[in-house]
C-alpha cells in the first residue's frame, strides 16, 4: 500500500526523520485512506519527546503551536496545513471513566497503537514501512466492523467517551459493532454520565449528521439515549389515539428524523425535540381520542432546557425554539399566510424554509391516509416561499409607513401603540399594498372605533 501524501506532511516527516526520529501517520487518516473517504486531518506520532520535536523545526519555515505540549502534542502549520504530532505514549491508569491519570511517553509505536480505541483507528502508516496494523484493523475495515482494541468492557470502563465514539463510527461508516462490544455498551452505558456535556453534544451532532435510519431507536436500545437527551424518554410508548397518527410519539419522532436526510443540524434537532411536550399535554376525550393541546409551546420549553444543558450555542437554540413553537401552525399556500410565517421566523427566508422542512418531516411520519393533504399543503408552501424569496422584499414591522410618533399625535399612548402597530403589521402582511400613510391612518381610525366599540360591548356584558 502506498499513500499519496500532501507535500506539507512529507515535509514534517522529513524534518523529524533527519533528526533521527521516524514519524508515522496514525489514526483517522489511515482509516479514512483505507475506506477511500476524504481525509480531513493528518495526525502523526513519533518517538521524539515534545522538547526533541521542537529542535527538529525551524520556526522561520513553519508556525509551531505548543498548547498540547504537556500531553506530548505539537501542532505544526506549514504551507497553511495544520498537523498534529504526538509523542508515542501509553496511558497507565484512568480516572472517572474519562481521563488517563497518568500518561507516559514511550518509544514504541505498538504501545501507542494499543492505547487507541478501535482496531480501525489503531493503524499507522510510514512511506518506507507501509501499513502497520498490529490489531487487524484492515480486516475489520473489510468486514465493516467496529471492534475495541483489547477487552471492550475494560476499554469502555477506562473511558466512557469510547461508548459514544463506537456508536458514532458505526453510524457514520455504516459498520456493525462487534458482539462483545455491543454487550459492553449496554453494560457500561451508565458511565456516560461522567462525560462532559460538550463531548456528548459533539458526538450526538455527528450521529445526527450521519443520516443513519432509526437513530433514536438504536440509541434507546443500547440504553444510551437517556444519557444524551433524557427528555426523550417522556415519549417512550406514549400512544397517540388520533386519526393523524399510526405510531407512538417516540416512533413518530424517530421516523420524522429519518425524513431529514441532508438537512442542517438545526432542523434535525428541531425534529428530535418537536414533540417533547406531548407527554405533559396529552388529554383523552369521551370518544377515546387523544389531544395534545398546546404541545408546541411545552415542547419548545423542554427543548430549550435540554439543549441548554447540552451546551448548544444560544443562536441555534433560539432558532430551534422558533421551529418547534410554530411546527404545528395551520398553513395555506397563500402569499399572505407565507408572510405571516415569515414574520414568525423573524423575516428570515432561510429560517422560514427550515420551518416548512420541519413540518414536512413531521407530516411524513404521520398516518398517510389522513396527513397526505397536509403534506401537499406544506410542499405547495415551500414552492410558494421559494418564488416569493426571489420576488418579494422583506417587510418588517419597522417598515410600516407610520410609526409610534404618528400614533402619539393621534392621542394614543402606552401599550395601545404597540398593539395597534402589531395589528397594522398583520394587516399589511395580509395585503402589502396597504402600507401607505393614507391607508394606515384610515385603518387606525377604524381600529380606534373598533376598540371603542369593543370596550363598550365588554363593559356592557
Ligand atoms: P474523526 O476525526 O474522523 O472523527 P478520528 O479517528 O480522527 O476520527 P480523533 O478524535 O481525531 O478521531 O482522534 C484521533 C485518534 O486518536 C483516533 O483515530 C484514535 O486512534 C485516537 N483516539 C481518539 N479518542 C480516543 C479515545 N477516547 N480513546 C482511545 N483512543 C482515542
Ligand atoms: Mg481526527
Amino acid at each position: 500500500m502506498s499513500l499519496q501524501l500532501p507535500e506539507p506532511v512529507q515535509w514534517v516527516m522529513k524534518q523529524l526523520q533527519e533528526h533521527g526520529y521516524p514519524c508515522f501517520l496514525v489514526g483517522g487518516c489511515v482509516r479514512d485512506y483505507l475506506l477511500d473517504r476524504a481525509i480531513h486531518d493528518y495526525d502523526m506520532a513519533t518517538a521524539a519527546t515534545p522538547a526533541q520535536m521542537l529542535e527538529c523545526f525551524d520556526a522561520t519555515q513553519c508556525k509551531i503551536i505548543q498548547t498540547g505540549i504537556r500531553h506530548g502534542t505539537l501542532t505544526v502549520i506549514y504551507h497553511q496545513m495544520s498537523m498534529e504530532i504526538t509523542t508515542f505514549r501509553k496511558e497507565l491508569a484512568y480516572e472517572q471513566h474519562r481521563r488517563p491519570k497518568q500518561v507516559v511517553f514511550c518509544d514504541s509505536l505498538i504501545s501507542d497503537l494499543a492505547r487507541r480505541d478501535f482496531t480501525i483507528n489503531a493503524m499507522a502508516y510510514h512511506p518506507a514501512y507501509g501499513l502497520i496494523d498490529p490489531f487487524n484493523g484492515q480486516q475489520d475495515i473489510k468486514q465493516r466492523i467496529i471492534r475495541c482494541v483489547g477487552s471492550s468492557s475494560q476499554r469502555f470502563e477506562e473511558d466512557a467517551l469510547r461508548i459514544l465514539r463506537s456508536l458514532r463510527f458505526s453510524f457514520q461508516l455504516r459498520f456493525e459493532i462487534a458482539a462483545d462490544c455491543r454487550n459492553a455498551i449496554v453494560q457500561q452505558a451508565k458511565w456516560i454520565s461522567c462525560i462532559s456535556k460538550e463531548r456528548i453534544r459533539y458526538e450526538f451532532d455527528l450521529m445526527l449528521m450521519s443520516d443513519v435510519p432509526s437513530l433514536l431507536s438504536h440509541l434507546r436500545e443500547y440504553g444510551v439515549l437517556t444519557y444524551i437527551l433524557p427528555e426523550l424518554s417522556l415519549l417512550y410508548d406514549l400512544s397517540q389515539e388520533s386519526k393523524w397518527h399510526i405510531y407512538d410519539a417516540f416512533q413518530h419522532t424517530d421516523i420524522a428524523l429519518d425524513h431529514t436526510k441532508g438537512l442542517s443540524l438545526t432542523e434535525k434537532l428541531a425534529v428530535v425535540c418537536h414533540d417533547l411536550g406531548k407527554a405533559v399535554s396529552k388529554t383523552m376525550d369521551e370518544q377515546g381520542q387523544a389531544h395534545f393541546y398546546g404541545h408546541p409551546k411545552h415542547s419548545a420549553d423542554l427543548a430549550k432546557q435540554a439543549l441548554q444543558t447540552l451546551t448548544y450555542p444560544k443562536k441555534i437554540i433560539q432558532e430551534i425554539v422558533t421551529l418547534i413553537y410554530y411546527h404545528d401552525a395551520t398553513l395555506q399556500p397563500k402569499a399572505s399566510t407565507m408572510r405571516k410565517l415569515l414574520a414568525h421566523a423573524d423575516m428570515d427566508y432561510d429560517l422560514a424554509g427550515k420551518l416548512l422542512r420541519v413540518m414536512e418531516a413531521d407530516d411524513l411520519a404521520k398516518n398517510p391516509a389522513t396527513a397526505n393533504a397536509k403534506l401537499q399543503t406544506v410542499q405547495a408552501c415551500q414552492a410558494l416561499l421559494e418564488t416569493m424569496k426571489k420576488s418579494e422584499p422583506v417587510l418588517r414591522r419597522s417598515d410600516l409607513a407610520i410609526n409610534g410618533h404618528d400614533l402619539i399625535k393621534l392621542g394614543y399612548q402606552g401599550k395601545q401603540i404597540g398593539n395597534i402597530l402589531n395589528d397594522l403589521y398583520q394587516m399589511v402582511l395580509e395585503q402589502p399594498q396597504r402600507n401607505t400613510r393614507d391607508t394606515l391612518f384610515a385603518l387606525v381610525k377604524q381600529h380606534h372605533l373598533d376598540e371603542k366599540h369593543n370596550a363598550n360591548t365588554s363593559s356592557r356584558s
